[in-house]
């Protein structure tokens, strides 16, 4: 452990930081002197930024994304193609999604996948919900973005499952996706080309 270099408060800060993704103690510490260094230009809007956001987050009622709008700015956002309907397990696959501009679309993050190893069975997913919202309403295609995990595609299976009855068409991403891919993880263009070449269930 080494020793202490700043007072606790400051510590506190190294510490959090640390838990975010991506850093570790070393970067933690680095983070933290910037912060301090740019007190005025970055600590503070960063600290007014967060108490502002964290005062806001709310789920989407309809998709299940993170907001601070409910329904969400996907969700309202007229512009999106109101037939399809991108299913993720989630928000941080959505944002991916997003962030290859691959699709204007609405989404449905799901909250999970179906593990029965882990005891996670329909219930404990956004399922009902999805199987709720796709009828009877201007949705025509079901695009199911889920990891190439076992559990995605148990997922996958499950959901195709229990669409077959309606007039929905199920779509899959192409196999771009590598086995045991996880969507978060991929770069924008292979995931752009793998919504694009989605195939049919
Ligand atoms: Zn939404």
């Amino acid at each position: 452990m080494p020793r202490a270099v700043a007072g606790p408060e400051i510590e506190r800060l190294i510490q959090l930081l640390a838990r975010l993704p991506g850093l570790g103690p070393r970067s933690a510490r680095r983070a933290a002197l910037h912060l301090v260094k740019r007190r005025e230009e970055l600590m503070q809007p960063l600290a007014a930024a967060i108490a502002d956001a964290n005062a806001k987050i709310e789920i989407c009622s309809i998709c299940g994304n993170v907001d601070t709008r409910d329904p969400c700015t996907v969700c309202v956002d007229p512009m999106r193609d109101p037939s399809i309907l991108v299913v993720v397990e989630n928000v941080a696959d959505l944002w991916a999604l997003e962030r290859a501009v691959a699709i204007a679309c609405r989404y449905h993050v799901l909250g999970g996948t179906l593990s029965p190893l882990d005891g996670i069975g329909p219930d404990d997913l956004n399922l009902a919900s999805l199987i709720a919202r796709v009828q009877g309403s201007e949705i025509k295609e079901v695009v199911l973005a889920l990891n190439s995990t076992v559990d995605g595609q148990t997922t996958v299976h499950y959901i195709t499952d229990r669409l077959r009855d309606t007039n929905l068409k199920v779509t899959r991403l192409a196999s771009g996706v590598p086995v045991g891919g996880e969507l978060d993880y991929l770069d924008e263009g292979t995931l752009s080309a793998a919504i694009r070449a989605r195939t049919l269930l």
